[in-house]
Parts: C-alpha cells; sequence; structure tokens
C-alpha cells in the first residue's frame, strides 16, 4: 500500500474527509464490514413473539427460514422493551436450536448415580401416582386442603399456563402455590 492510500486509510483522516466526527458511519467501515450481510436478510418470515425468561415481557422478532429458526431480535414496536432484549432474551434462540437442549424425560432413581430416559407417559404416571399418594396422606378434612404438596413455577411460564397450574392446585387442595418469577 503507497503512502497517500496509507494515509487515506487512517479513520482519523476518514472521519475528517467525509464529516463523520463521530466515527460511526462510513468512516468505521472496511471491505470487510462492508461485505457483511445481517443474517436476517434471508428469512422467509418474521414472527411476533414474548420474551419466555421473566415477567418484563419484552417483545420479540422471530425470523424463520426453511422451516427453522435463524434468529431472534427485540422488536422495536414494543413500548415495553422498544427493541432490546437482556442477555438471557437474546440467547432465546438457543431454547430452540441448542443441542445441549434436553428433550427426552431423565430420571434418577434412588441411590442411582445414573439418569435413564423414561417415556413420556410412564414418567407422568409416577407423577401422578405419587400426588395422588402424598395427597391421601396428608389430607386435612376439615379445611379441605392439603400440606404435603406444593407448586414452585419458573419464570419461562406464560399467564395461561399458570392460569392452568392454580386451578390446578386449587382443585387438588394445594395451597402452597409460590412463583419465582418476579421483578
Ligand atoms: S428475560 Fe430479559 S429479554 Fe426476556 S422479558 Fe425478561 S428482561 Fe426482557
Amino acid at each position: 500500500m503507497g503512502f497517500t492510500k496509507l494515509i487515506d486509510a487512517w479513520p482519523v483522516v476518514r472521519q475528517l474527509r467525509e464529516g463523520d466526527m463521530l466515527g460511526t458511519g462510513k468512516s468505521a467501515r472496511s471491505p470487510r464490514s462492508q461485505a457483511l450481510r445481517p443474517r436476517i436478510e434471508d428469512a422467509d418470515k418474521v414472527t411476533h413473539s414474548i420474551c419466555p425468561f421473566c415477567a418484563v415481557g419484552c417483545a420479540q422478532l422471530v425470523y424463520v427460514q426453511d422451516g427453522e429458526v435463524t434468529q431472534v431480535e427485540g422488536d422495536p414496536a414494543s413500548p415495553i422493551s422498544r427493541g432490546r432484549l437482556c442477555p438471557k432474551g437474546s440467547a432465546t434462540k438457543s431454547l430452540h436450536t441448542s443441542p445441549l437442549r434436553e428433550t427426552k424425560v431423565k430420571y434418577r432413581r434412588p441411590y442411582a448415580t445414573e439418569w435413564e430416559e423414561l417415556p413420556l407417559e410412564a414418567a407422568m404416571e409416577m407423577i401422578a401416582d405419587r400426588i395422588v399418594e402424598a395427597r391421601d396422606s396428608d389430607w386435612d378434612a376439615e379445611n379441605r386442603r392439603t400440606l404435603a404438596l406444593a407448586n414452585l413455577g419458573g419464570a419461562t411460564l406464560d399467564n395461561e399456563e399458570n392460569y392452568l397450574i392454580k386451578k390446578l392446585c386449587t382443585a387438588l387442595g394445594v395451597v402452597q402455590v409460590e412463583n419465582q418469577a418476579r421483578i
């Protein structure tokens, strides 16, 4: 590179020459950065969604290409989050695509040192049996409740899921119902 070209490529010179005093416009670009394309450019469609992690409810845009989620970004149209997502919300795509995501029921029997995989139906039967057993063993007939069971919800539960969980707990006589999602 000749001396003149070297000087011309110097960011300060480019800032002054191009009137880009903050250095955030043209002068900050390189041939490499100019060749970069947004990863959402080839998306087939974009769907509006809400971040499932906490009660703030930041709005998201979910980009899909060939039936796969390719990117999740903040939705600038939201009056709540105005396009922003915290690190958890920004990582939402991995909820769909991470190879570390568990998709099978894992069970470790009492005293076992290894996890085993269970069919979902078998796991649901085990949970139902234990709920019935615990409730029967501690049923307070006078107050029509049990203290042997409790429910702790998670931040990724949405309003509808929480509604159904509370309804189920009330029907079972479970009075200890909590959720860790609060700001
Ligand atoms: S986890 Fe972060 S991005 Fe998601 S709703 Fe809460 S604050 Fe918003």
